[in-house]
């Protein structure tokens, strides 16, 4: 429990929210600020507090996993498709420090705008100079 976070304050029950599902490690609930008209738009989150993806403990991504899957089912009949996002860092979009991801059920002619970015191109000999470098940080 971090005392500031507005989320591990959710968990507690601090901050009112609306619950739709919990179990030992996890927790879901609604966004308030939907990203369709539609709404629906789940948030899924550990209990213990991460900030990033790869702060997350591999003793609690299994059950992260598993609640992302088991909300996902229900929001694949609830809607006619579904985006999955998690934003880590101020630069890609995250507001809030606490590790989420976000489930937005989709619909057609929804008005969501972010499923769709403009596609680059690599100049001459980037694209194996990249790769080349990603492959050098992997662990
Ligand atoms: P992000 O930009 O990835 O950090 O997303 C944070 C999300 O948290 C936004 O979509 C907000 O609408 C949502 N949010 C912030 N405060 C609350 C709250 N009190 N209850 C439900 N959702 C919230
Ligand atoms: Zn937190």
């Amino acid at each position: 429990m971090v005392v500031d976070c507005i989320f591990c304050k959710i968990i507690k029950g601090e901050i009112p929210c609306t619950k739709i599902y919990e179990d030992s490690k996890t927790f879901a609930f609604l966004d308030i600020g939907p990203a369709t008209p539609r709404g629906g738009h789940i948030l899924v989150i550990p209990k213990n507090h991460y900030e990033l993806i790869t702060d997350l403990k591999d003793s609690d991504l299994i059950a992260l996993t598993k609640t992302v899957k088991k909300i996902s089912e229900a929001l694949l009949q609830y809607g006619e498709g579904l985006n999955i996002i998690q934003n880590n860092k101020k630069v890609a979009g995250q507001f809030v420090p606490h590790l989420h991801f976000h489930l937005i059920p989709r619909f057609e002619n929804d008005g969501f705008i972010i499923d769709r970015w403009s596609s680059n191109k690599y100049k001459e000999g980037e694209i194996d100079k990249i790769a080349g470098k990603i492959k050098s940080l992997l662990k």
